[in-house]
């Protein structure tokens, strides 16, 4: 099934990363961590569906999205970076498996925040946030989505993992499984785990080498 809303806002979150936010279609449902496919209601555009995950909450009056763009793609998220208020966005079911089981360790790199976004948003507004922690990997500081956000959600609890800067209070290179461990806590059972392909893979080695079975491990590939 698909339903027509429209862009109420958008602005820059990053250098490259959009914040979107649309009317909430009536009878739209989704749970924290969930996606859903939309396509732009334009001429050449309304048969190219994309996948986004919803960083609002179900709660909320509106729906959001968190979308970094590749214009050299000349794709969607393209598209998006000369969107505005008014356009008309097709919106289809929403999907997707990961959702919170219980405390654990969210770990995600660039765009693969966004399905915790909308699951600590939730945790938050449940005071169910204490003790969960989040290892987010990224480029540069730059790159970081919605930093200053998860610093005053998580403090301590923040752990951001910077590849090509080296700087005070930054872990630097990538998520290793010394890292992983440094961070590991009895009762944070289970792993989140949302990010580009290769870093899934590695995250998952590493996860492996440390004993981390399969049942505890919460994943989305991007
Ligand atoms: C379940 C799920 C949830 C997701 N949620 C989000 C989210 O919340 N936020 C987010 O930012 N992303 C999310 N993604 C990723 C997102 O769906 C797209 O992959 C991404 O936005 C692609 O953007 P695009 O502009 O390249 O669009 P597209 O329209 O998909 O691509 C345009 C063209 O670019 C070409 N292309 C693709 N890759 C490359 C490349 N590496 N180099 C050159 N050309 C290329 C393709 O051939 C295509 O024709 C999610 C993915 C999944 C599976």
């Amino acid at each position: 099934m698909s339903q027509l809303t429209t862009i109420k806002s958008i602005k820059h979150l990053t250098h490259d990363v959009l914040q979107i936010v649309l009317d909430k279609p009536a009878g739209l449902t989704y749970i924290p961590g969930q996606a859903v496919d939309i396509a732009l209601n334009k001429p050449d555009w309304s048969d190219k569906k994309n996948c986004f995950t919803f960083t609002s909450v179900p709660e909320d009056d509106h729906i959001e999205f968190t979308i970094k763009t590749y214009p050299e793609h000349k794709g969607m998220t393209n598209e998006l970076l000369s969107s505005k208020p008014g356009d008309e966005v097709i919106i289809y079911d929403s999907f997707g498996d990961i959702h919170f089981k219980g405390a654990g360790i969210f770990i995600a790199g660039g765009a693969g925040i966004t399905p915790f976004i909308a699951i600590l948003k939730n945790l938050e507004k449940q005071n169910q946030l204490s003790g969960n922690k989040l290892l987010y990997a990224n480029k540069t500081k730059a790159d970081i989505i919605l930093e200053d956000r998860f610093t005053s959600m998580l403090g301590k609890n923040f752990i951001n993992i910077l590849s090509d800067e080296d700087l005070e209070g930054y872990e630097h290179g990538y998520i290793s499984a010394d890292l992983i461990k440094k961070y590991s806590e009895e009762h944070l059972k289970y792993y989140y785990l949302c990010g580009p392909p290769p870093m899934m893979n590695a995250v998952e080695g590493h996860l492996a080498s440390l004993g981390i079975g399969e049942e505890f491990i919460v994943k989305e590939g991007f």
